[in-house]
This record gives C-alpha cells, structure tokens and sequence, in this order.
C-alpha cells in the first residue's frame, strides 16, 4: 500500500516512461531515406548502362566507316584499271567488273548498316538525357529527404534527452520500494499507478465501485487498489489535496 503523496512522483514517472516510449517508436519509424538511395542507385546504373551502349554503337560506327573507307579506295583502284583501257581481254575484263559490283554492294550494305546504328545512337542519346534527368530528380528529392530526416532525428534526440533527464530527476526522489516494484510492472507492461478521473481507474480505465470510491470520500488517506488491474489509486494531485473526484 502506498499514500497518496509517494504515488505522486511514481505516476510522473509513469507517464513520462509512456512519452519516452512514444518518442522512441516515432524515432524508430522514421524513413532513412534507404528507398530513395537506392532508386538513385537504380538510375545511375542505368545511366551507366547506356553509355556502355553508347560506346559500343560508336564503336560499330567507326569499325564500318574504316571499313568504308577502305572500300572505296579498292573500289577507284578497280574503276582507275577499268577504265585505263589497258585490260583488255575480255575474261580479265568481266573479272574487274565482277569485283566492281561486288565492292559496290557492300558498299551499299555497309552504309546502310552505319545509318542503323546513327539512328540507334540518336535513340540512345535521348534514352541517356531522359536518364540523366530522372537521375538528378530522384538525387534532389532524396538530398531534401534525408536533410529533414536528419532535422526529425535531432528534434527527437532532443525531446528524448529532455524527458529523460525530467524521468531520471524524479526517479530520484520516489520511494525505493514502489519504484522497485514499478520496474517490474513495467517490464510486464502494466502500469503500477492508476489516476482515477470520473471514478475511473487510469491504468485499466474501468469504472471503479461506488464502495470504493465512498471509502475514499470517508477517508481521503485511505490507501485503496484497483479490484480490477491491481493499480495503487491516486485520487488527487498534489496541491489540491480537498479536491475530490467527480
Ligand atoms: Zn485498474
């Protein structure tokens, strides 16, 4: 059993356990900002990705353009030999105009490909600025995140430390034994003191018996529990000490 005036600080404690533990949930589910980092990784990869792609494209371009080049000074050698008037036997002749076609249609395949891979370029191009922009987006929006998760934590932080000193303060003078016995409680999630308000007990919230509360109107030191959850009554609160409750 216990007075009036010993619960008084065990129920600060008491409530302020329960702020602690709020803070400490809200702090708990604060977003790192992890989502975000890793969707900026995401875009950089893709980025990444495509000036790989872009690389070997350019590289496709420049192996068929050598290719060309080359192409095209066999092909004046041949028409400089055909139209020399030099050769002429008509066998070595057909021969020369043979590789002629020849050079001339790969020619053709050639430049036709090297046009596939400019469009494949121009496509790329495009592909990588529309990366680069959703990249610079996704990296702002998660430098703005994680500044204010930063600002959340340190106000938190903050809140925290200033409760737990206010706790520890108090603890500090409350009574030995009850504080002892609300650790244990605590530990269990039950609540060692119960602020009645309406007739109702504060740790259970269950309505208390009218016999109750007139033992405690006959005797306002009467040290009561909660028949339901056990919970040492506080019926008043320091400085209105003939206050009665409602
Ligand atoms: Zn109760």
């Amino acid at each position: 059993m216990a007075s009036q005036e010993v619960l008084w600080p065990i129920y600060q404690i008491q409530k302020l356990d329960a702020q602690i533990a709020l803070l400490q949930r809200a702090r708990g589910a604060l977003d790192d900002g992890a989502a975000l980092a890793a969707e900026v990784t995401q875009h950089r990869g893709d980025i990444l990705s495509l000036q790989e792609s872009l690389r070997q494209v350019d590289r496709a371009i420049r192996e068929r353009e050598l290719e060309l080049a080359s192409l095209e000074e066999k092909l004046q050698k041949v028409e400089a030999i055909l139209y020399s008037g030099k050769v002429t036997n008509p066998k070595e002749l057909r021969g020369y105009e043979g590789e002629r076609e020849s050079l001339r249609r790969r020619r053709e395949r050639l430049e036709e490909e090297t046009l596939i891979r400019m469009e494949e370029k121009d496509s790329l191009n495009e592909r990588l600025a529309a990366a680069q922009k959703v990249e610079k987006e996704a990296y702002a929006r998660w430098q703005a995140h994680v500044a204010k998760f930063r600002a959340d934590v340190a106000a938190l932080d903050a809140k925290y430390a200033k409760l737990v000193a206010e706790r520890d303060e108090v603890r500090a003078r409350a009574d030995s034994e009850l504080l002892r016995r609300y650790d244990q409680l605590a530990r269990q999630r039950k609540q060692l003191v119960g602020l009645v308000e309406q007739n109702a007990c504060g740790a259970c919230g269950m309505l208390l018996p009218a016999r109750l509360v007139k033992e405690y109107q006959v005797n306002p030191d009467a040290e009561l529990t909660c028949p339901t959850c056990s919970a040492h009554l506080l019926w008043r609160l320091p400085g209105a000490d003939s206050a009665r409750p409602a």
